[in-house]
């Protein structure tokens, strides 16, 4: 093949030039992760209108997993589904601690007082697996939705949360996540809706909704 029909980089005046370039982001990007050396248990909230907030933090389960650590499960509000992670996880025997502590969306139960004493037993489930020196991850799934119903004091959640062991890491999922645990958390992702199927008539979907 002559110079001329090559791809602009795979002359060789391009790729000396795209060498040198490479050469000079690699030094700098070096520089970057030298300069980070603060190491912790973060506290990682994922939010949003959009789907994905439960499947990433169920995603840190498995990258944990797959270090060795054990992982903590406290699902505040969809304790009675019968999700495909439930069957999956169920591999990992007693170095997954699952506990789906809901009992169901508040307007399926119907019932606040029940709806209120479902959240505070989670809550204290979730309080137990924090102090179990075995546990890396605690993921505690739809505690936004508890927390935005005023089902759990705000304050209290946020302070212990915040008391959590320094190599704890604790992921808290769902919609309309309260601005205190926002400011207390190291991590924050809000989880946008570009489009979803729901609203073309698509029902949920075996392997991608449960
Ligand atoms: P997933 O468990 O799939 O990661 P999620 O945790 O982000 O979803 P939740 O608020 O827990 O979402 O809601 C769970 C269910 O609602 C999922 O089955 C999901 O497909 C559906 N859902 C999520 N976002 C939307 C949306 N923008 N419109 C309609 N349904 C949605
Ligand atoms: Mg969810």
């Amino acid at each position: 093949m002559t110079d001329d029909a090559k791809p602009d980089d795979a002359k060789p005046d391009d790729a000396t030039r795209h060498r040198e370039k490479m050469e000079k982001r690699k030094a700098v990007q070096d520089a970057e992760v030298a300069a980070k050396t603060i190491e912790k248990g973060l506290l990682i909230v994922n939010t949003g209108p959009g789907k994905g907030k439960t499947t990433a933090a169920l995603g840190l389960a498995l990258r944990m997993l797959g270090r060795g650590h054990r992982v903590g499960i406290v699902q505040f509000i969809k304790g009675a589904w019968d999700t495909g992670e439930a069957h999956a996880l169920k591999v990992f025997g007693d170095r997954v601690a699952w506990h789906a502590m809901g009992e169901g969306f508040t307007w399926e139960t119907q019932d606040k007082a029940r709806d209120i004493a479902a959240c505070l037993n989670a809550w204290n489930q979730a309080t137990d697996l924090m102090a179990d020196p075995g546990i890396r991850l605690l993921i505690l799934d739809e505690l936004n939705i508890a927390l935005r119903y005023d089902y759990l004091d705000l304050d209290a959640v946020v302070a212990t949360l915040k008391a959590r062991r320094p190599d704890l890491h604790v992921v808290v999922t769902g919609r309309n996540a309260k601005p205190a645990l926002i400011e207390a958390a190291d991590l924050v992702t809000e989880m946008g809706s570009v489009k979803h199927h729901f609203a073309a008539g698509v029902k949920a979907q075996e392997g991608i909704e449960f």
